[in-house]
C-alpha cells in the first residue's frame, strides 16, 4: 500500500471529530457504502478503512467490517468493527432491519392482514380460489403463506419436513435434487429452473402461434403465382 495512494484516499473522506461519522465523499455503491477505486483489494470504503488501520491484516470474504454507528459511507475507523457475517445479520433482525415481512419491499400487506388470510383459509383448500380473488393474491403465493414458506414468523406454520429425504431428479439437466421439505424447490439450481421456464413458455407461445402461422403459409401457397418482373424488360 503506497502512502501517496492513502493520502488521497484520505481526501474523500470528511474527516470529523472522534465521535462523528466521517462520511464518504465519493461515489457509493447501491447499498450505500463508499466505493472506492480497488487500491487497497476492495472497492468498499469502510473495508479500506479497517486495511489502513490495521496494516498487514487481511480481510477475507467471511470477514464482515461492520459499522457500530449504522452509517454505511461512514469511514470513521472508530466506529468500524470486525465480525462475521452471522453476527451482521443477527445484529441486524435485533436492530429490526431484517427484510421479512412488512419490512420486505415487495409487500403491501401488513402482519395483521396476512393473520386474517390464514384465519380464513380453510385447510381443505375449498375457499382458497374465493380467497384468493377477494384478496388480490395469486394462488402460488397462498400456498407458499399456508405452507410456512414465507411469513413464518406472523403465521407460525412450520413447513413440513420430510421423515426420508426425497431425491429426484432436476427437469432439466437430470442432476439429482434432494428435498428435504415436501415443497422444496425441484429444479438444482436457480438457473436451471428459469432456463427451463423459458424454454416451456417460448414453446408455449410457439404453440399458440402455430394455427397462425399454418393459415398464413396456406395463404400465401394459394394466391396465384405471379411472374417476377425482370430487370430490363419493360411493360408494354
Ligand atoms: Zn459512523
Ligand atoms: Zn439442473
Amino acid at each position: 500500500m503506497r502512502e501517496d495512494s492513502v493520502a488521497s484516499f484520505w481526501e474523500t473522506v470528511a474527516r470529523g471529530g472522534r465521535d462523528e461519522c466521517w462520511p464518504w465523499l465519493g461515489a457509493l455503491q447501491k447499498k450505500g457504502y463508499g466505493a472506492c477505486t480497488d487500491l487497497l483489494e476492495t472497492s468498499l470504503s469502510h473495508r479500506a478503512v479497517w486495511l489502513i488501520t490495521h496494516p498487514g491484516v487481511k480481510l477475507t470474504r467471511a470477514d464482515v467490517v461492520r459499522h457500530t454507528c449504522d452509517n454505511p459511507p461512514c469511514c470513521n475507523p472508530a466506529h468500524l468493527r470486525l465480525g462475521t457475517y452471522l453476527e451482521n445479520s443477527q445484529d441486524m433482525v435485533q436492530k429490526g432491519r431484517s427484510r421479512n415481512g412488512e419490512n420486505h419491499y415487495l409487500t403491501t400487506l401488513t402482519a395483521a392482514e396476512v393473520r386474517a388470510i390464514v384465519a380464513e383459509c380453510k385447510p381443505d383448500k375449498s375457499n382458497w380460489g374465493e380467497v384468493v380473488s377477494r384478496r388480490g393474491i395469486t394462488r402460488h403465493w397462498l400456498a407458499r403463506l399456508m405452507r410456512g414458506a414465507i411469513w413464518r414468523h406472523v403465521t407460525g406454520i412450520k413447513p413440513v419436513k420430510l421423515e426420508e429425504p426425497l431425491v429426484s431428479n432436476c427437469p432439466r439437466c437430470g442432476k439429482e435434487v434432494v428435498r428435504r421439505t415436501l415443497h422444496a424447490k425441484a429444479y438444482c439450481s436457480q438457473n436451471c429452473q428459469q432456463v427451463h421456464w423459458k424454454q416451456r413458455a417460448a414453446q408455449q407461445r410457439r404453440q399458440q402461434e402455430a394455427p397462425a402461422v399454418t393459415v398464413l403459409q396456406a395463404a400465401r401457397r394459394s394466391e396465384p403465382k405471379q411472374a417476377a418482373p425482370r430487370e430490363g424488360r419493360v411493360a408494354g
